[in-house]
């Protein structure tokens, strides 16, 4: 067995703000299979404390960046917990990262600098009969593991750092370097040192000795100026060890045929059925009941997921006999916006806002068409859950969309292999046509449940990348795996 500690500021279901927290709560029983234990380091949050009733404690100090804490275990829906409490720094509301009024909390680079000093402790045999061989940071809260492992004492830890969006990097002003238990000269190019300031995503690339990015295309785009976000340079020069490897999604959780968020559970050889769930969301949406093509986003409302670029098309999609619903948050402009065209055409556009993971779930089980029109795409879930559940994706060319939806082209179609529509480049014209070819589709009702069908038998486990990330690890500390999905 393989043991690494997995290192993350959210993990399903106990606290989620987007793909990671899916992410990291999949992967141990994921991995599980492969000869890997993995336990995960959270910081304790109010629901993540509420959730450890019977945890129990392995270790407490008095001055963890200067405040008490303690580390709390535990097993919770079946993850293998690590808990962080410490009150000063996480017992507040609202988000892991962001205070009520969604500024950034000012000493997030302290709260996640202790998340990562811990971790790599607990590397060192910090809580006695535990020592992880390798720790698997995830995105920039967790990427300080890696510069503490570098410049620690262990020289057989290793450090893997997983980018699930280059867009947040975690960058601070230089004053904070003094308090972060770093020796001085990890204030380095080859350190933390970023721009002049400490970057925490920077050293956790420049640091681990793997970086791995959730699909082979955004590991292509990262080391291009257009995506790499000021980090593709870096990226270049570790070329070698940056691997894409794509997420995959909870079969259990994200299953159609037990699913209880749905009206109506179905499976491909029933998937007339659906009909039921769409029903089900109209009413949930205040939209007519219609059989016309029900589009739907589930998304954070911003300008990476393209948002603007669908409110300039809904017209067209109402005019065309479509119907739109849009569960998500964000930017003001762009959830005004959809406001605007839930006023223009009452009963064919809906927008509920906030968060909302039971609506999510019908939405993949009642829509016709996801949309997906991301700028960048580390790899995206939401294609991922409207595969499993029979609902097209429509999305973007870029990233983990480019490599898991297979364009209905006309070879694509002859072929039978088509799962999806795509579109390029990332902009309102190009995602017009789009829409106009997935109407053109949908009007063929046979061809369309066959897509569906498709779509609904296509890979979405982890099965394939579980074995990818065992045998990174493995490789890492020198010893082979059986589970080589490359032969
Ligand atoms: P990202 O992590 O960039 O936000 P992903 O597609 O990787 O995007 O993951 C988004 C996850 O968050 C999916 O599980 C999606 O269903 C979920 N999600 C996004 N917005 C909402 C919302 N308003 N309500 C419920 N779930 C949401």
């Amino acid at each position: 067995m393989i043991e690494v500690l997995s290192v993350t500021a959210e993990v399903y279901p106990l606290i989620k703000t987007g793909g990671l927290a899916d992410v990291a709560g999949a992967l141990p029983a994921a991995l599980a299979q492969s000869g890997v234990t993995m336990r995960t380091l959270i910081p304790g949050y109010p629901a993540v404390m509420s959730r450890m009733t019977s945890g129990r404690e392995v270790w407490s100090s008095e001055d963890l960046f200067g405040v008490p804490a303690r580390l709390i275990a535990g097993r919770v829906e079946g993850l293998d917990l690590i808990v962080l409490d410490a009150p000063v720094l996480y017992d507040r509301p609202g988000n892991p990262y962001v205070g009520p009024e969604g500024w950034d909390w000012p000493d997030n680079w302290k709260r996640f600098a202790a998340l990562s000093w811990v971790a790599s402790e607990l590397g060192l045999g910090l809580v006695e009969g535990y020592r992880p061989q390798i720790i698997h940071a995830h995105d920039w809260q967790a990427g300080l593991v890696a510069a503490y492992v570098k410049y620690g004492p262990s020289a057989t830890l290793k450090t893997v750092m997983t980018v699930h969006n280059m867009a947040f990097q975690g960058t601070f002003g230089a004053e904070i370097f003094p308090q972060l238990r770093l020796p001085q000269h990890a204030f380095s190019v080859e350190g933390v040192e970023y721009y002049g300031g400490v970057g925490y995503l920077k050293a956790g690339v420049e640091c681990a000795d793997v970086v791995t990015t959730v699909s082979p295309s955004y590991a292509a785009e990262i080391r291009t100026p257009a995506f790499g976000m000021g980090l593709d340079g870096l990226l270049n020069n570790r070329s070698a060890t940056v691997h894409g490897v794509l997420n995959g999604i909870d079969m259990d959780a994200w299953n159609p045929a037990t699913d209880p968020a749905l009206a109506q559970n179905y499976t491909a050889s029933t998937i007339q059925q659906r009909g039921v769930n769409k029903r089900a969301l109209q009413e949930a949406f205040g939209l007519e009941a219609s059989n016309g093509p029900l589009f739907a986003v589930v998304s954070r409302l911003t300008w990476q997921k393209g948002i603007d670029l669908l409110a300039a098309n809904i017209d067209q999609i109402v005019q065309a006999g479509g119907q739109l619903a849009v569960l998500g948050s964000g930017e003001t402009e762009l959830e005004n916006a959809v406001r605007a065209a839930v006023m223009r055409h009452p009963g064919q556009v809906g927008l509920v806002t906030g968060y909302n993971e039971a609506l999510s779930h019908l939405i993949q089980g009642g829509a016709d068409v996801m949309v997906v029109p991301s700028r960048f795409e580390p790899c995206g879930l939401t294609q991922l859950y409207a595969l499993r559940y029979g609902c097209i994706p429509l999305v973007s060319r870029v990233g983990g969309l480019n490599d898991t939806v297979i364009d209905a082209n006309v070879a694509a179609m002859q072929a039978d292999v088509a799962t999806g529509v795509q579109f390029a480049p990332p902009d309102a014209h190009a995602l017009g046509d789009a829409i106009r070819r997935t109407l053109a589709l949908y009007a063929d009702e046979k061809s369309w449940k066959k897509m569906q069908r498709r779509g609904m038998k296509s890979d979405v486990s982890w099965q394939a990348s579980a074995a990818r990330y065992a045998q990174l690890y493995a490789s890492l500390i020198g010893v082979t795996t059986d589970d080589n999905p490359d032969h």
